[in-house]
């Protein structure tokens, strides 16, 4: 096990800093000591809980520029896109505030006859939460957040690929009054996570890959906690015949590449009516070409640097089968010259689900765009995958979209848009896009257990 975490910078391949990682030794001694301080931080009433998460807030809006300069640099993200998510972590960090309140309220279901019925809502105890690099605050605080407010201790384990923010995230919470003992950070990578799961937690909430959700399940499915999996898409769009082929190109074409193509939603098959086929790709092509590429720390950087240089090589193999099986290549389908980690936006037409473009997950900026004759061929394909995270479909006709979409295997569904997250809906996955939930009213619930009062009176 590396007893040191080096983070680099993926746009210029620099060493930003070593830190030092957690011993399996120190996890333990983290989770013990979390395990002591839960019950306190569960006593305190709710609104001093409350009161901690404000200051966050505040914190957050104060430091924005730094936060965001520290994001882009061990992640790659164009600076704009991560003054965004911390532009819209505070939306989040509202919701949670605004309803957790009434989602833990102790409930009176029945009260008759001298007989009282009544469900309290208690918290887990002590959590971990192993999460992913792409959108570090948004699927960071997700889980910490709530869990937080409901009386929890939360061990985070960050990414290896966002450590910083991950620090930022747990000192931020430490100096708007969270107990160092209550919100801990852990340095490290998969083996700092393994390390974690070792420990007797009340609770497991994964963001990341299939492949490491599948080791998550295997190490803890047998202890029978909460165990949640927020894992990866191959996220369709169907473009209908009766919608305008500029707009709906324009608007996926971002759904395709914001964040570099490196969200969980980014949109990552399309499929076209034949008749507007060809003008959607030609709009979609000219709106790719708009995007700059290069520097992230500029204003005007669109697509920013691959965050994982591993992620090259998978990216460089869809391209080579794709090409192999007769698919069209319009624009990109190299690496960027270095330093740094790049792949040009990548788009190609005359795609099919033979090719791997199509059926597993890119997290790039690249894009297949195939062809379809009509509705029952669309909702064929969208649904021909493992995965279920997101589904769009652009059409004026509500009515169309509806019963596409409801026959669609998807968390979220879009209409006439894409690449959309709400504090106010639940996000989850189908299939192999993972289990549980964040966010929503039901995002708060996922952090308390239940517990049944039968009161008679006398
Ligand atoms: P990853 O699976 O490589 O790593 C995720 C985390 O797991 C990291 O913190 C890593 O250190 C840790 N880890 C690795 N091996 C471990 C082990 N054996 N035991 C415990 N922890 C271990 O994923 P990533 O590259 O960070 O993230 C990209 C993936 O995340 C993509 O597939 C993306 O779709 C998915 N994602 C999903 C959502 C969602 O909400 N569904 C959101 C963001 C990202």
């Amino acid at each position: 096990m590396s007893t040191t975490l080096s983070i680099h910078n993926p746009a210029t391949g620099q060493t930003i800093t070593t830190l030092p990682a957690h011993s399996p030794e120190q996890v333990a001694e983290l989770a013990a000591r979390a395990r002591a301080a839960q019950p306190a931080w569960a006593a305190r009433a709710l609104a001093e809980r409350m009161a901690c998460i404000r200051g966050f807030r505040e914190a957050v809006l104060r430091e924005q520029e730094s936060l965001a300069q520290t994001m882009t640099a061990e992640t790659g993200k164009p600076i704009r896109m991560s003054r965004n998510e911390l532009g819209g972590l505070i939306g989040r960090l509202d919701f949670f505030l605004a309803e957790v309140q009434r989602v833990t309220a102790t409930e009176t279901v029945y009260d008759e006859g001298g007989m009282t019925e009544q469900i309290e809502h208690l918290p887990l105890g002590v959590v971990a939460n192993i999460s992913a690099w792409n959108y570090p605050w948004f699927v960071g605080c997700n889980v910490i957040v709530p869990a937080l407010l409901t009386g929890n201790a939360v061990l985070y384990k960050p990414s290896e690929y966002a450590t910083q923010t991950g620090l930022a995230i747990a000192r931020l919470l430490h100096e708007a009054g969270v107990p160092a003992d209550v919100m801990v950070c852990l340095v490290g990578g998969g083996d700092t996570g393994a390390a974690l799961l070792a420990q007797p937690v009340d609770g497991v909430f994964f963001t990341g890959s299939v492949a490491t959700g599948q080791r998550i399940a295997q190490a803890v499915g047998h202890r029978f906690i909460r165990l949640q999996l927020e894992l990866g898409g191959k996220d369709p769009t169907y473009v209908c015949d009766d919608a305008d082929p500029r707009a709906a190109a324009e608007s996926l074409a971002d759904g395709a590449m914001y964040n570099t193509g490196q969200s969980c939603c980014s949109v990552e098959r399309i499929y076209v009516h034949e008749s507007i086929h060809d003008a959607f790709v030609a709009h979609f092509v000219d709106t790719v070409r708009g995007y700059r590429m290069g520097d992230p720390t500029r204003d005007d950087t669109y697509i920013g640097a691959i965050t994982r240089a591993p992620q090259l090589a998978v990216l460089e193999a869809q391209v080579a089968d794709a090409l192999a099986k007769g698919a069209t290549l319009h624009c990109g389908g190299h690496r960027g010259a270095g330093p740094g980690n790049w792949f040009e936006p990548t788009v190609f037409s005359g795609v099919d689900h033979r090719m791997e473009l199509m059926r597993e997950e890119s997290f790039g900026p690249i894009i297949g765009i195939q062809k379809v004759s009509g509705d029952a061929e669309a909702v064929r394909l969208m649904n021909d995958t493992r995965y279920g995270l997101t589904a769009g479909v652009y059409t004026p006709d509500a009515e169309r979209a509806r019963r596409l979409l409801s026959q669609v295997h998807a968390g979220s569904t879009y209409w006439n848009c894409c690449d959309r997250v709400s504090p106010r809906l639940p996000w989850s996955g189908h299939g192999d896009s993972g289990v549980g939930l964040t966010l929503s009213t039901y995002g708060i619930a996922a952090f308390t257990r239940p517990k049944a009062w039968h009161l008679r009176r006398g």
